[in-house]
């Protein structure tokens, strides 16, 4: 792990212990078979995402007049969506696990994106003129991690 350079120790440890679950999970496994289970998991997850996150996205790009080029489904374990400049969004596979109103919030996070590539004032107001709950979705998703 890297930390800049005006991070204390403190910060870095912190960051570590709640980090601890992700940063485990992000490593490859020693047991072939545990290894095994993981790639199988993730099939099934992958399976479940593509017949229903793509049209979720479209659902409220339609809903809310936003217009993107392309949806693709990622599992990095360190984000659970983006948003480049091309207009592509990506969203992770791991949404299928948490709760139907922290999965809409990352969508709709996401899609605000295409409007400000910043998460300044402006970028906030369209995510809460979407999501009301925005901050407590923002909250409680950091109970979870994209990993699997
Ligand atoms: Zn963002």
């Amino acid at each position: 792990m890297s930390v800049p350079k005006y991070t204390s120790d403190f910060l870095a440890k912190r960051f570590l212990n709640s980090n601890r679950n992700h940063i485990r999970k992000s490593l490859p496994l020693k047991d072939p078979r545990q290894q095994k289970a993981r790639d199988y998991q993730k099939k099934i997850l992958m399976k479940k995402a593509k017949t229903f996150l793509p049209y979720r996205l479209e659902y409220f790009a339609k809903l809310y007049g936003y217009s993107y080029e392309k949806c693709r489904l990622s599992h990095a374990n360190t984000r659970w969506g983006s948003c480049s400049s091309n207009r592509t969004i990506s969203l992770n596979i791991g949404l299928m696990n948490v709760p139907a109103p922290l999965r809409d919030y990352v969508i709709l996070h996401e899609l605000a994106h295409l409007n400000h590539m910043d998460h300044s004032k402006a970028f906030w107001a369209e995510v809460g003129s979407h999501d009301k709950l925005y901050k407590t979705h923002e909250k409680k998703l950091k109970h979870f991690s994209p990993g699997i």
